[in-house]
């Protein structure tokens, strides 16, 4: 399977916000959907802008999609940057008010619909939150990776811990969309069971070591 949807119909309004996601585990090797060759675990994707997915693509087609009139603009490459808000600090009543009810949420900008839009891991893939947007707008206020993130391609990955610390990082969407697939299939009871926890707790790890904090005081790193 070389393509996992990413965002919702463009007609979808309140509850129709996201489609859920197909069943992971794609098989291996995975191919271009361009060209069909077989490509190493480590490739690029492309956002779909036009069917709202994400799929796979080798090195060349990778940059012949992109060009200047190449596709009309309806490929857009997923950055491969990962970087972190040391700063970001959230009170418990702040995060208690997103009703998220995981302590793992991710936040994307779709580009059409002009709207940030919430998704955090459940028993059957990615959910949706209903909330109010200033709800919102109050968290994405508070670091300036949020304003730093390009729409469709990256997500605002927000993880509440259990001493009550919040950490904020800016991720590639299709890291985001591989982790809530990990986290489907290890799932188990009613907060996700120890194995979904630890491939949360290996991601965070791996987050840890590649991502670039952001500077003090500034929207630069
Ligand atoms: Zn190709
Ligand atoms: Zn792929």
């Amino acid at each position: 399977m070389t393509t996992t949807p990413l965002a919702p119909p463009v007609a979808g309004t309140g509850t129709a916000l996201l489609r859920r996601l197909r069943e992971p585990a794609p098989p291996r090797p995975e191919r271009c959907a361009f060209c069909g060759l077989d490509l190493p675990s480590e490739h690029r994707h492309l956002a779909d802008t036009e069917e709202r997915a994400l799929v796979c693509a080798c090195v060349a087609c990778a940059l012949l999609l992109q060009q200047p009139g190449a596709g009309a603009g309806r490929y857009r490459g997923v950055p491969r940057r990962y970087l972190s808000d040391p700063r970001h600090a959230l009170a418990d009543a702040d995060w208690e008010a997103l009703q998220i009810p995981v302590s793992l949420v991710f936040l994307l900008h779709n580009a059409v619909l002009d709207r940030w839009v919430a998704l955090y891991p459940s028993p059957a893939g990615p959910a949706e939150s209903e909330l109010d947007p200033a709800a919102w707008q109050s968290v994405l206020d508070r670091t300036g990776l949020a304003r730093m993130l390009e729409p469709d391609v990256e997500a605002l990955l927000l993880r509440r811990t259990e001493d009550g610390t919040t950490s904020c990082h800016l991720v590639p969407i299709d890291a985001c969309y591989e982790l809530v697939g990990r986290m489907r299939r290890h799932w188990q009871g009613f907060d996700g069971g120890a194995e979904a926890r630890a491939e949360l707790d290996a991601f965070f790890e791996r987050l840890a070591a590649l991502a670039t904090p952001l500077r003090e005081g500034s929207d630069e790193l």
